[in-house]
């Protein structure tokens, strides 16, 4: 494994952040290769989820890693049987798409690995139920809600060029 480049907003590859990402269709040895090194960078940086384009390739991929959080409270479950947010972890996403964003919305601060030293608050679903591929290209659907939620929705983002800090509710 090996640690990536993070590509931010003031480098000369920003202009990727701002791209919509291809859809993974080949789920080979290359793919598996980019989400660990995804994985080593994001743990490096001591983040909680990277997208490929912050690393500089337009693919929906996305790596999430909460089991730093102490949060315990919502439920999660993966293909209908439940499942611990520890036990997810690292997850892995091939083409995420979230299928049902909760009623109810959290408002919490968020940063980015892409946008150094800026904390924002920013309004997101508190529940989703979200469907992806892993890296075998087998189909999930995964519930859940909290921190994770939060974080898949981020991550979402990044493939359709959105930055948490187009979200930040500003105040008339
Ligand atoms: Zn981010």
């Amino acid at each position: 494994m090996a640690v990536l480049e993070i590509v931010t907003v003031s480098s000369p590859r920003a202009p990727i952040l701002r791209e919509k990402t291809r859809p993974v269709e080949c789920f080979d040895e290359n793919l598996r290769a980019l989400a660990e090194n995804m994985t080593e960078t994001m743990w490096h940086e001591h983040g909680i989820g990277i997208a490929a384009p912050q690393v500089g390739e337009y693919l929906a991929l996305v790596v999430v890693d909460i089991r730093q959080s102490k949060e315990t409270k919502y439920p999660c479950t993966l293909d209908g049987e439940k499942i611990t947010k520890i036990a997810l972890c690292p997850l892995l996403m091939a083409n995420p798409r979230i299928e049902k964003f909760s009623m109810g919305t959290v408002y919490g601060r968020e940063g980015c690995l892409s946008v150094p030293d800026v904390r924002e608050n920013v309004r997101r679903s508190k529940e989703i139920t979200v469907v992806y591929q892993d890296m075998n290209a087998e189909s999930h659907r995964l519930f859940c809600g909290g921190i994770l939620a939060i974080c898949i929705q981020h991550e979402i983002d990044h493939l359709n060029g959105i930055l948490f800090i187009d979200r930040v509710e500003r105040k008339e």
